[in-house]
């Protein structure tokens, strides 16, 4: 027989490690199709000779796999010397550097059945995975992603398990972590130091049917679970943890979600998504413990993403409380001994098991809003996820970003995509500043990343960018403005091109530094990748005491109703209280910095409204309260408290005034909430709606902390319908996305000053 033609089919994007060479067989054998196809540094690859090439070409990207993610399927003409007579699955050819790791992954459908059924060998097995579903990332200690790189390397695979792993028609066909009971990692329950006899997944829901605080392992580190039921136990735990009021997260399946939260299609498809986040869901019928979630109408659920967790759940029969198993503000633990070590004295047991966690992975939050889906924390199952640079960025060179202080993350940029790392904590924890370190020399080596430049914020005392000079040595140091590269990070994940021209960005956020040396956090920057202009700011109020202004929202507040002439009325809210002091420092700027905040603006009105009384026991206490309390007055959305926008300061204090009659009135706090959120809308969407509108700008960005507010962020957009508009969906639109900001900046050759 003589050379027959076919093509050459290049798959790119996540296509490694999910399933893809399989699924690619079982194609040509529906199709008829005959060839070969393997793994290699590009991704996958594909000889294929048949009658209808096109179909299977489209099936590629149609019918691929669950957790794959197809960018591109390429084609060119191929000749075989003479016509292949089947098609084969190859071994790789050579390394995977460019490849994306695919994130962890919940438990699928067919492995759940499983476990549920005493018919299979798996049946109540707590590490049952498929290449559809599993750990990935988490057990991952170099790449290319093989068994013998990751933590599954401990457990020599049983015959059983040995021959679906080399089947490509069974859904375990090269599933790195496969493992059953006679092969796998084991579960057990210790108590006192002591492995207790028995099935410890019974066990384990009979003490927390008890009231018990237990200590579970999960997939990117230890939880601290109670019954969500039981008060007395939330109570306990927060005692014990010493966390007076930050709102812990709930695990239920979804009739138990459906028994205390409003769920809509929406929202069941996002908790189901395989990276199984942590879903901000409105608090609606059974009412669960006040401790949960002290002053909030949301809750966050989960659902169970691991076989352990399933098992327990059905077990124990109701939702769970899940919070990270951590001493407060520092990393979650993920070793055995280390838990042992430091959650041993907030737990009554610990749920263990033998698979090392490699990668530190905190679980991601989310919610929905009337404006699509938005991330708060950006980790487990959406990290490694890669964007695509946009238009313009194709040939960009390698960059290193390092964020911000709190909430950071670092991002790194090669082959024309962006990572950005998970979750790395607040650095002002000395034990969150190792683990960045650790995870910047970890991402570097996984992805063989070598940046040409580095980027970082413009605030010299942040560990990120003291750190950032440290690491870049004689190479280039960007620095950017915080806001300007809040901006950027919006641009960027909306594929804003290069050249798309100036937006003008609309960041509402806690602190950063800014270019004239004075602290921002509420402006409208007009602006693209290269630089910026200020085009409009909150007007400024001193930060009374400095740091202590953070923690304490009514400093903010003594400052904001002085600078409104209301002498009088903060004399009579803080009577009580020696205001000489603060004053005094206020007038003269001692320990009393301006800042244009618009997160402080929020903490001034939480301490208007008596939601937070002394210091706030968590970041962003004093600005959720507001947003809740907003929420129980939808009508005065429409009547906005005033601000005197005429010039390039915005000015609250008209706001103020207001405000102050409405309480002499004895307006209900929900209303004046909600005419707060109005009036912020209203006065930065004007001004930035006249940029576009008069030529200056060809969009609005909505970015900064405060777009975490669904409220405020919806009223905004509202209020710039018709107007191209970029919101965050992908990338958090706090401090957490930062880095990509300054990553684009920093290739687009912009960065330091304003022009
Ligand atoms: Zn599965
Ligand atoms: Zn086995
Ligand atoms: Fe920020």
């Amino acid at each position: 027989m003589g050379a027959a033609s076919g093509r050459r089919i290049r798959v790119r994007g996540q296509v490694q490690g999910v399933g893809f060479r399989p699924f690619v067989w079982s194609l040509a054998q529906r199709l008829g199709v005959s060839g070969e196809v393997l793994n290699d540094a590009e991704g996958v690859l594909i000889l294929a000779h048949g009658r209808d090439l096109d179909a299977f070409e489209r099936a590629l990207a149609a019918e691929a796999p669950p957790l794959a993610e197809v960018q591109a399927v390429e084609s060119a003409p191929h000749v075989f010397d003479r016509p292949p007579d089947e098609f084969r699955i190859v071994a790789s050819a050579g390394g995977t550097a460019d490849t994306g790791v695919t994130p962890d992954a919940a438990t699928c459908p067919a492995c759940l059945a499983e476990i549920r059924d005493p018919a299979q060998r798996r049946h109540g097995y707590a590490f049952t995975n498929c290449t559809h579903c599993g750990p990935r990332f988490t057990i991952l200690d170099r790449l290319p992603y093989d068994r013998a790189q990751t933590s599954m390397r401990a457990f020599e695979m049983c015959p059983a398990c040995r021959a679906e792993y080399d089947d490509p028609a069974d859904r375990r066909f090269h599933a790195q972590p496969i493992a059953c009971p006679a092969c796998g990692p084991r579960p057990w329950l210790e108590v006192d130091g002591a492995e207790r006899p028995g099935d410890p997944i019974a066990q384990a829901a009979e003490m927390l049917r008890a009231g018990a605080i237990l200590a579970v392992k999960g997939l990117g580190g230890f939880h601290l679970a109670c019954d969500a039921l039981n008060g007395a136990a939330v109570r306990h735990l927060r005692e014990r943890k010493r966390r007076p009021a930050k709102p812990f997260a709930l695990m239920g399946d979804m009739a138990m979600i459906r028994a205390h939260a409003a769920l809509s299609p929406e929202a069941e498809a996002r908790l189901a998504d395989p990276a199984a986040p942590i879903l901000l869901l409105p608090a609606r019928g059974a009412p669960l413990p006040e401790a949960v979630a002290p002053g909030q109408d949301s809750l966050g659920w989960m659902l169970p993403y691991t076989p352990l967790h399933h098992l327990l759940l059905d077990a124990f029969g109701g939702p769970l409380v899940m919070t990270s198993g951590n001493l407060s503000g520092q990393p979650q633990v993920i070793g055995n001994d280390e838990a042992r070590a430091k959650l041993a004295r907030f737990v009554d047991g610990f749920l263990m098991h033998d698979r090392d966690i490699l990668r530190r992975l905190d679980d991601s939050v989310e919610r929905l809003t009337p404006q699509g889906p938005m991330i708060l924390r950006r980790a487990r199952g959406r990290v490694p996820g890669t964007l695509p640079l946009p238009p313009g960025f194709e040939d960009a060179p390698q960059v290193l970003a390092f964020g911000g202080q709190l909430k950071s993350a670092i991002c790194l940029t090669k082959s024309g995509r962006a990572l950005l790392s998970h979750h790395l904590g607040d650095l002002d924890d000395r034990l969150c500043f190792d683990e960045f370190r650790k995870a910047d020399a970890d991402y570097a080596a996984l992805f063989d990343h070598r940046p040409e430049i580095f980027a970082c914020d413009l605030h010299p005392n942040y560990r990120a960018s003291q750190h950032a000079r440290a690491r870049a040595g004689d190479a280039a140091l960007i620095r950017v403005q915080h806001h300007h590269a809040h901006l950027a990070a919006c641009m960027a994940e909306n594929a804003w091109p290069r050249d798309g021209g100036p937006v003008a960005g609309i960041v509402l956020d806690g602190l950063g530094l800014g270019t004239d040396g004075t602290i921002w956090g509420g402006e409208i920057l007009l602006g693209d990748y290269t630089g910026f202009r200020r085009a409009a700011h909150l007007a400024p109020a001193p930060l009374i005491g400095g740091d202590a202004a953070q923690r304490e929202p009514w400093r903010n507040l003594l400052a904001r109703l002085d600078a409104a002439g209301l002498e009088a009325l903060a004399d009579e809210i803080f009577a009580g209280r020696d205001l000489s002091l603060p004053r005094a420092a206020a007038a003269r700027g001692v320990n009393a910095p301006p800042s244009s905040s618009a997160g402080r603006l929020f903490d001034a009105f939480a301490a208007a409204l008596g939601l937070v009384a002394g210091a706030q026991s968590y970041e962003g206490e004093a600005a959720m309260r507001m947003e809740a309390l907003a929420r129980r007055a939808p009508e005065a959305l429409a009547r906005p408290y005033p601000f005197d926008a005429a010039g390039e300061a915005l000015d609250p204090a008209p706001m103020f005034r207001a405000w102050g009659r409405d309480r002499a009135a004895g307006v209900s706090p929900a209303i004046m909430a909600a005419r707060f959120h109005a009036g912020l809308a209203e006065a930065f969407c004007a001004p930035a709606r006249a940029l576009v509108e008069g030529g200056a700008a060809r969009a609005v960005a909505l970015s900064g902390g405060c777009f975490q507010n669904a409220t405020l962020l919806d009223l905004c957009a509202r209020r710039l319908e018709g107007l191209p508009l970029l919101i965050h969906r992908k990338v958090p639109a706090n401090d957490g996305g930062l880095a990509l900001g300054q990553a684009l900046i920093a290739a687009a050759g912009g960065g330091g000053d304003g022009r």
